[in-house]
């Protein structure tokens, strides 16, 4: 399938903690049907920044997998373990200009010292003043300040979070040294030209986050779409790192017939034999309100 436009970039980014799963594959047809609808650039990013959790092998079956379905993406696969230069320039600038500071709370000094949110307990800023000096790991926080971030989801509509309020002061540099997940995909993104992010609603609260490191650094904000969760028999999202089961190799065609399904989108044509014919029907197809209304009616 040719690229024809350039004014739209999507992206797949999942993380290599386990093999491409029904979840994985609902949010990887939903990202690559859009940018073919829209006659975008679609990109394969493995988000491997996380090495205690990477699986071995599990980026390379991922991959695969994606082929034997019929994706194709644009140019070489982005590798995030191969952006740390990058992600340490963003944290350092960040921390430059005193808009992240180094914190050295444990994860028990934040239980009892937080108030528990959505996302977790809300850090509610104890190391802002402390002047970094001594031994000891520590993370990097962003200092937040209580402006209300709002946005418009393609599928979910309007959002709104004050960051300060409801998350606190977030890690963008982990204390093992690691960068953030929040951090590097505005980074990766940014690198990449995202125009389009598609991607899972449990990343639907993260979002006002990655905004507003955007800000900060002065990158593009992209457009934002988040596909409803597969969830398993007891109402869990289906996680890599759960060891849900992989998908069947060798029902390709039966299995993106299935996430399209999931995803409230209209009727495909019944005689498809094949993951080409499939997207071919896909492409055209695709339907951002079919898939609004269906989000809409899950949560
Ligand atoms: N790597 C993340 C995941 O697999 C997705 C990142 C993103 O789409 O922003 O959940």
């Amino acid at each position: 399938m040719s690229i024809t436009s350039t004014d739209y970039v999507g992206r797949f980014a999942p993380s290599p903690s386990g093999d491409l799963h029904f979840g994985s594959l609902v949010t990887a047809v939903a990202s690559f049907a859009d940018a073919l609808h829209e006659n975008g650039q679609w990109i394969l990013r493995i988000d491997d920044i996380d090495t205690p959790r990477v699986a071995p092998g599990s980026a390379d079956r991922i991959v695969h997998s994606l082929a034997g379905l019929g994706f194709e993406w644009a140019g070489a696969i982005r590798w995030q373990s191969q952006r740390l230069a990058a992600y340490e320039e963003a944290s350092l600038a960040l921390l430059d200009q005193q808009l992240a500071y180094p914190c050295r709370c444990s994860r028990r000094d934040i239980e009892l010292i937080s108030e528990p949110g959505r996302e977790g307990p809300i850090y509610p800023g104890t190391c802002r003043l402390w002047n970094g000096l001594g031994d000891g790991q520590r993370a990097i926080r962003l200092r937040t300040d209580s402006a209300l971030i709002s946005f418009t989801d393609r599928a979910f509509g309007r959002q709104q979070q004050n960051i300060e309020h409801e998350v606190g002061d977030f890690v963008i540099r982990r204390a093992d040294n690691l960068t953030a997940y929040q951090l590097a995909v505005v980074v990766d993104d940014a690198l990449d030209r995202i125009t389009h992010v598609v991607r899972g609603a449990d990343l639907l609260l993260s979002t006002p986050r990655q905004i507003y490191l955007c800000e900060l650094l002065d990158y593009e904000t992209p457009v934002y779409l988040h596909v409803p969760l597969a969830k398993d028999a007891n109402g869990k999202k289906i996680s890599k790192s759960d060891n849900a089961s992989a998908l069947n190799a060798r029902e390709p065609l039966s299995a993106l017939q299935s996430a399209w399904r999931f995803l409230g989108q209209p009727a495909l044509d019944r005689d498809l034999s094949s993951p080409a014919e499939f997207w071919v029907d896909a492409r055209d197809k695709w339907s951002v309100p079919a898939l609004a209304t269906h989000a809409q009616n899950t949560v």
